[in-house]
């Protein structure tokens, strides 16, 4: 390609409302464009760098097993009524009504595909005899995100490669499972980014069920635990904390008096903290929830955050949401921000960091009431088996594998599999018989990617204060060819000989063939980020040589003029062989 020809935007400044280095450089490089919040254009360097990436993501799917087809983005709406799904999904479902012969009709743009892909095999197997099946897609998703940020990294319609496993035995889900990892790790690998399998949520099935591909970068949105000893790894909403050695309650001689003070007005953690001059991991903080409707009191130290899933699967409810404040006043008999365990009348459970505190403060259940001196065994209960694991994972704690200590790191998620049992499959009548004639409801795995955020995610983690770096196998040229002088006749001409040669040998070439001070060419050069450089210069040409530099490498080396082609070529191909090794 001729730059003169094609439309690569490059721009020096930074372009305003960008805040993270990805959305900046995809702007800065002409690789993308924006329409409006969370909607964007692939300009024609964006779009070769993401064709790449699902070409990537395509030839793994397929030596994965996994078999393509392609589903509408529009659906009707009774399909995802009939898995509950309006309403889960909420606001993020872009829904809407058309026209048709006098009849309104209620459609959805999909969001993701399980309801699809599920009727779809409803319609079309019923027999053991045809499956296992992975089917998988690369389409664009719809969903209306509250908040589209940082580029493509969040956006409204985004592309993602969607996998769905169907199997007939639990054996076999795992099996569907595994060749998935598998080939996320591929991936991954091959798109040259460094990634992290994570323990993620799970959902029905339960344990090891779901895992998420991040990718560790300051400005990621989500964060997660990860112990460098042992390579325990685990979103946040997921992570289990290890063993502590909990010192016991304190002995009656240490206990103080339970004294009941005054704190009118102060019922933030925060805030009895500065009125008594204690640290928060003094307080108790007490979280009313409700549990399938039943309230429960749930006890957290007061520098930690309580976790909603770890407190749903501790007391086995099918649903858990913080309490109201009429039902708070109800049950404590005080307002908001006074809650506390002592003389509590409905069921409490406490994290486990709970039983080593000693004369604690916390709330008295009633205005403008605070408790110093609480002890647990002398002031108020548990019942055996309500200590648990009920708040997020922090910097510092033990690791729950091995004697290490975790840290927390933000990362972008750019994948997640998923174990997903017999939900949709019930819900939407996909069922089998087996080799008894006895009938089964297929059990399904779920597997996306997002391919955008392959793209973000490497700008993200792999740029210098020139512009991008991109891997060989992503990248949107593999070599940029600079004349310093287009108006030199010999330079313009050895230029385009050699863009040919390196054409016919099956090199991705960038020619710059625009009237502009070498500076300004070799910035851009940077900027976009093309892993190799060649100029061709009119006193180089004159000793036969050219200059060839590696977007990562700081100098540039000189490259005799016979043959550069063939050795330019071998060059691109050794490193995209040596990108590809999984
Ligand atoms: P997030 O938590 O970031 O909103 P998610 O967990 O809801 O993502 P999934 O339903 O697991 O997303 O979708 C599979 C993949 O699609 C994600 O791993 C991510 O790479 C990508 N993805 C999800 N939402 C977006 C979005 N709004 N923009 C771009 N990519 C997205
Ligand atoms: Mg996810």
């Amino acid at each position: 390609m001729r730059w003169s020809q094609t439309l690569i935007p490059t721009m020096k400044e930074t372009p305003e409302g960008a805040e993270i280095p990805s959305h900046v450089l995809m702007l800065r490089a002409g690789l993308i464009g924006q329409l409006m919040a969370g909607a964007y254009t692939y300009l024609p360097l964006g779009l070769r760098a993401l064709r790449k990436a699902e070409q990537i993501v395509r030839e793994e799917m397929d030596r994965a097993g996994a078999v393509e087809l392609l589903m509408p983005a529009l659906t009707p709406i009774s399909l995802w009524e009939r898995t509950n799904r309006v309403e889960a999904f909420g606001n993020v479902l872009i829904k809407f009504s058309v026209r048709r012969q006098n009849k309104q009709v209620q459609m959805a743009l999909g969001p993701t595909h399980e309801e699809v892909v599920t009727d779809l095999m409803a319609r079309h197997v019923n027999s053991y005899r045809q499956l296992p099946i992975t089917l998988y897609q690369v389409q664009t998703k719809f969903r209306n995100e509250e908040r589209p940020r940082f580029g493509v990294l969040r956006t409204s319609e985004f592309i993602m490669k969607d996998a769905y496993s169907f199997d007939a035995s639990l054996e076999g889900l795992n099996k569907s499972y595994d060749a998935m990892y598998a080939a996320y790790c591929r991936i991954f690998q091959r798109c040259g980014l460094a990634y992290l399998p994570v323990e993620a949520e799970s959902g029905p099935i339960g344990g090891d069920a779901s895992h998420e591909f991040m990718v560790l970068a300051d400005n990621g949105e989500d964060s997660i635990a990860h112990c460098s000893n042992c390579g325990y790894a685990a979103n946040l909403e997921r992570a289990e904390t290890g063993a502590r050695a909990v010192t016991a309650a304190a002995s009656a001689a240490d206990q103080k008096p339970l004294t009941k003070l005054e704190t009118p007005n102060v019922g933030s953690i925060e805030s009895v903290c500065k009125l008594l001059k204690c640290k928060s991991n003094k307080m108790i903080k007490t979280l009313i929830y409700l549990a399938d409707g039943q309230p429960v009191a749930v006890l957290v130290r007061g520098d930690h955050e309580a976790n909603e899933g770890k407190i749903r699967r501790a007391l086995k409810a099918k649903r858990l949401e913080l309490a109201e404040s009429d039902v708070i006043e109800k049950v404590t008999g005080a307002p908001v921000g006074f809650a506390g365990p002592v003389g509590l009348q409905v069921p409490v459970w406490a994290d486990h960091d709970i039983a080593g505190l000693e004369n604690a403060i916390t709330g008295a259940n009633q205005a403008d009431r605070h408790y110093v001196g609480v002890n647990l065994g002398r002031d108020y209960q548990l019942e055996p088996g309500r200590l648990a694991d009920l708040r997020n994972a922090a910097a510092g704690d033990p690791c729950p594998r091995c004697a290490g200590k975790l840290e927390m790191r933000h990362a972008i998620e750019v994948g997640h599999v998923f174990k997903l049992g017999t939900k949709y499959s019930e819900a939407l009548d996909a069922r089998f018989l087996d080799d008894q004639e006895k009938q089964h409801a297929m059990i399904m795995g779920c597997y996306g990617i997002g391919v955008n955020r392959i793209i973000a995610g490497l700008v993200e983690t792999r740029h210098d204060e020139n512009g991008i770096v991109w891997p060989m196998s992503i990248a949107p040229y593999q070599v940029i060819l600079t004349p310093l002088n287009v108006k030199q006749a010999e330079v313009m001409q050895a230029a385009d000989k050699l863009y040919q040669e390196l054409q016919a040998a099956g090199v991705e070439v960038l020619l710059d063939d625009r009237d502009h001070r070498p500076g300004v060419k070799f910035k851009d050069a940077d900027l976009i980020g093309i892993p190799l450089r060649v100029v061709i210069g009119d006193r180089g040409l004159k000793d036969g040589k050219l200059e060839l530099k590696w977007r990562t490498k700081p100098d540039a080396e000189m490259l005799p003029l016979a043959g550069a082609a063939a050795s330019i070529a071998q060059l691109v191909h050794e490193c995209l062989a040596k990108e590809n090794t999984v």
